[in-house]
This record gives structure tokens, C-alpha cells and sequence, in this order.
């Protein structure tokens, strides 16, 4: 399949992608690894009349330590992410997801912004994003602002970011202390795409118990959410196995379950309470 027609224009600042949307609010669209957005415009599911690429922008792709955050730029690739020494001491959670993605070719050219931008129901990076509670930050023609995970993804392939806005920058609590993560997925065959993807984050006191617990949980609904339900349950839990078996009962409560050619809602349910299970039990003996 072949795009409709469309421009191209590869700034060299964020200042100036701004500026470039705001020129053509309705038929502009950020470009970044273009793993998801040109596949659509194939399929003629988008069809904008500007790509504004942002991938040449530099300043754009880091990831760093600055007090007790880690800062990701957002078009970092799920490479970089993958094999960051830095990440690999300080939040191992974000290599794991990273290396979960697609192929060598995805991880290579697509990039943390444009997966969480995209959010995917079945993508990874909102997972990973819910459990460890990131913060996202927007850069638009009004300024930047800082939104929780929690309240970016709003619905099917729909996050708060404004039209004419950027996502700029993706930080996250340095993790401290004692604590666990794992990331357990179950890959669609062909594509790779989470099924069922759960990230699981846990902060551990010194004789095991649960201090806190961060779980994203993807592929089974129409947008990545948090069951909070199994969190309460864990936090001040010795996290024996009776605890966890329960917990994750109720990890799809009150979901909307997706059913497609590949596997039904109760499937998904089925692999959800399997995985977050399993997740947690890797993460409590890290
Ligand atoms: C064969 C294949 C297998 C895949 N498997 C997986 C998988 O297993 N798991 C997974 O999670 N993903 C998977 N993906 C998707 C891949 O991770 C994409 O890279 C990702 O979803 C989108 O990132 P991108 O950088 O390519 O964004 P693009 O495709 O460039 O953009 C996607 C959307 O986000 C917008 N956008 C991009 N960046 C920004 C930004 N910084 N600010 C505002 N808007 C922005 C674009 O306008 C567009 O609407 C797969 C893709 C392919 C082709």
C-alpha cells in the first residue's frame, strides 16, 4: 500500500516542530520512529498532509540522572533503552520492557514517545510507564506541562497530549531502597504485540514485605491501566503466595475486556491473573 500524498520537513529544534504544527493544526503530525504512524498512513488510516519529523532533534534523545529522577528524552529508541548500562542499575523494569518490543528493526527506529503517544492497547511502554508512576512532559505553543501516566492514557490510541503539543520528556522516581521488577508478556506470534503485558514494580522492606507496588497491565482492554485493587492488596503483605493468589483476582475487575480474532476477553483475564502472578513472584525475589 502507498500514502496519500503528504509534506516533509525534518526540524532541527523543538521550538521550531512547534511552531510547524501550529501552521497547519488539522494536517500536521509529529513523525518520530514512524513504526506505527507510517504502517496507518499505508493503510490510509491517517492520512496527514505534514510529517513534522522530530527524530533528527538531538536534544530530543537521552536518558539521565538529574536528582532523584530519571529523564528519558522522547524519542530515545527502545534500543537505547534496552542496553542503557545506566538503566540497567538504577531501573532494570525499563530495559526489561524495552527488550520485549517487536523485532531488532522496531526496537532500533521506534522510540519511547511515539509508543506511549501512540498508546497502543497492545503497546508495552504503558505498562511499564503505569507501574513505575512516570510523569510525562508536553511542550506546546502555550508552554510545557507535566501529566501522571496515570491520567495520560485516556482511551483507545488517545492520551492527553493537546493538538500542536509535543511529548517532550518522560521522568520517573529514581527507584530506592530495596526493590523487584519484572516484565511478563505473552507476544502475539506474528507481530509481537502484548497480548497480555504486565509490569510490576515493588518496593521491599528489609525482612520482604511489600512496602509499595506499581503494576501496568496492557493488551487486554482498550488502554493500559493500573489495577489498583492488586496493589492495596499487596502493600504491607508478606507476599506469601496465598496473599498474591488473591490479589490477582481482581486484576482485570472492572476492565472492559478486549475480544478480537486472537484470544477472548476471558482468555485475556486468564493470562492477566497468570502473569501478574508471576511477574509479582519475580519481582518479590529479586
Ligand atoms: C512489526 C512491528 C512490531 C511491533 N511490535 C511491537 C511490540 O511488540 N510492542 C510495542 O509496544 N510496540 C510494537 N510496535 C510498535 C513500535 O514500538 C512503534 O515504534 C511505536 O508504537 C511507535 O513509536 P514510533 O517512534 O515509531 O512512533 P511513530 O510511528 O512515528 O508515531 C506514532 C504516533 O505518535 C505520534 N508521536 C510520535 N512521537 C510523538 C511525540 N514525541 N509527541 C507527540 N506525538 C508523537 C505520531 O504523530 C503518531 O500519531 C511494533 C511495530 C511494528 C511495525
Amino acid at each position: 500500500m502507498i500514502p496519500a500524498q503528504f509534506d516533509y520537513q525534518a526540524p532541527a529544534t523543538i521550538e521550531e516542530a512547534i511552531s510547524l504544527l501550529a501552521g497547519d493544526p488539522d494536517g500536521a503530525k509529529v513523525l518520530a520512529g514512524g513504526h506505527s504512524l507510517i504502517p496507518a498512513m499505508k493503510l490510509r488510516l491517517a492520512q496527514p498532509q505534514l510529517l513534522v519529523d522530530i527524530a533528527r532533534i538531538k536534544s530530543l534523545s537521552y536518558i539521565r540522572e538529574e536528582g532523584d529522577q530519571i529523564l528519558i528524552g522522547a524519542t530515545t529508541t527502545h534500543y537505547q533503552l534496552e542496553s542503557s548500562d545506566l538503566l540497567k542499575n538504577i531501573c532494570p523494569l525499563l530495559p526489561a520492557c524495552a527488550a520485549n518490543i517487536g523485532d531488532v528493526q522496531v526496537r532500533n527506529k521506534g522510540t519511547i514517545g511515539g509508543s506511549l503517544a501512540h498508546s497502543d492497547p497492545a503497546g508495552d511502554w504503558p505498562a511499564a510507564a503505569l507501574a513505575l508512576r512516570a510523569e510525562l512532559v508536553m511542550q506546546g505553543p502555550n508552554g510545557e506541562r507535566t501529566v501522571p501516566a496515570d491520567s495520560f492514557f485516556i482511551e483507545l490510541m488517545t492520551t492527553d497530549i493537546q493538538p500542536g503539543e509535543i511529548l517532550r520528556e518522560i521522568r520517573i522516581k529514581k527507584p530506592s531502597g530495596r526493590f523487584g521488577h519484572a516484565y511478563q508478556k505473552v507476544p502475539h506470534p506474528a507481530s509481537g504485540y502484548a497480548v497480555v503485558g504486565v509490569a510490576v514494580h515493588l518496593g521491599l522492606n528489609a525482612d520482604g514485605s511489600c512496602a509499595a507496588a506499581g503494576i501496568g497491565v496492557t493488551g487486554v482492554s482498550t488502554k493500559a491501566f493500573r489495577p489498583q485493587a492488586v496493589e492495596a492488596a499487596l502493600v504491607g503483605s508478606n507476599l506469601d503466595d496465598q496473599t498474591i493468589a488473591a490479589a490477582v483476582a481482581k486484576v482485570c475487575d472492572g476492565v472492559n475486556l478486549t475480544t478480537d480474532v486472537y484470544a477472548s476477553g476471558d482468555y485475556r483475564r486468564h493470562l492477566a491473573e497468570v502473569h501478574t502472578r508471576r511477574a509479582i513472584q519475580k519481582a518479590k525475589s529479586v
